[in-house]
């Protein structure tokens, strides 16, 4: 009896064992392919935001198009550090060397009124100056549209990783900038363009009537051609003739009737 019941109790303890063992293997089977399961599920709503978010980028053709295309020539491969100077003066720079810290968001932004291939944000200052340079042109006859004002640093961010997902690193840096080296965060600039260039942002803007009139009145209401023609070597940017930047009048002036950038503005004042 003794020897039968100790050969049956190994019995069920190895039965039970292998039992154990089996219900592990199931368990650990399962869970790995539970886990294997649920990572496309976790990455697929990651993937679906990003197409998303690139379809309503580029549905308005000119988001993606006119904001690669401004600031072409953005050398972004030198990372540099933000600048010390007040970035709510009007006569803040920005540019390769100088950047804005990516907290910075003008306070005293607006929604501009005024004609415009999409609703877009200036501060305050340059949007009431930028009415009245609009109010000029139409008495000549022209008519002048907004494109693009302020863009925020994530905004900026968001456009160079898209580029680069494009295009590829190398070719991204040279059509768009990185967040904290576009003028477009002071919400000082403005694109402007005219039917007459397919409200695109070209630089034969700057040969049409509506160029002509921006480039030789732009200074009366305190506005400066950021990006003059042949000035690359000071600005780092090519010509950009629809690209304004709010400076006040007279440092508006001063810059219109010496020809010269804002850099070399800074530098003699
Ligand atoms: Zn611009």
């Amino acid at each position: 009896m003794h020897i039968q019941n100790k050969k049956r109790f190994i019995l069920m303890t190895g039965a039970l064992g292998v039992l154990i063992i089996i219900i592990l293997v199931v368990t650990v089977l399962f869970l790995g392919r539970f886990f294997s399961k649920q990572e496309p599920v976790q990455t697929t709503p990651k993937a679906t935001e990003t197409t998303s978010s690139q379809t309503a980028q580029s549905s308005p053709a000119a988001t993606t198009t006119t904001a690669a295309a401004d600031n072409q020539t953005a050398d972004t491969s030198t990372t540099t550090a933000p600048s010390t100077a007040d970035p709510s003066d009007v006569l803040v720079l920005v540019n390769k060397t100088t950047n804005l810290d990516q907290n910075y968001v003008p306070a005293d932004l607006v929604w501009v009124d005024l004609a415009g291939v999409r609703d877009t944000q200036m501060r305050s200052v340059a949007a009431t100056a930028l009415g009245e340079l609009f109010s000029a042109a139409t008495k000549q006859g022209l008519t002048l549209y907004c494109c693009s004002g302020y863009r925020s640093y994530a905004t900026q961010k968001e456009l160079y990783a898209q580029n680069v997902s494009a295009l590829g690193q190398s070719e991204a840096d040279l059509v768009s900038a990185k967040p904290g080296q576009s003028e477009h965060q002071t919400g000082l600039a403005m694109d402007v363009t005219a039917e007459s260039v397919g409200f695109d942002l070209l630089e034969s803007f700057g040969d049409t009537k509506e160029g002509q009139f921006v480039k030789n009145n732009a200074y009366l209401y305190g506005f400066i051609i950021r990006y003059p023609n042949d000035k690359t070597s000071i600005t780092g940017y090519s010509y950009e003739p629809w690209h304004l930047r709010y400076v006040g009048k007279d440092v508006a002036k001063v810059i219109h009737d010496k020809d010269i950038t804002f850099e070399e503005y800074l530098q003699s004042n």
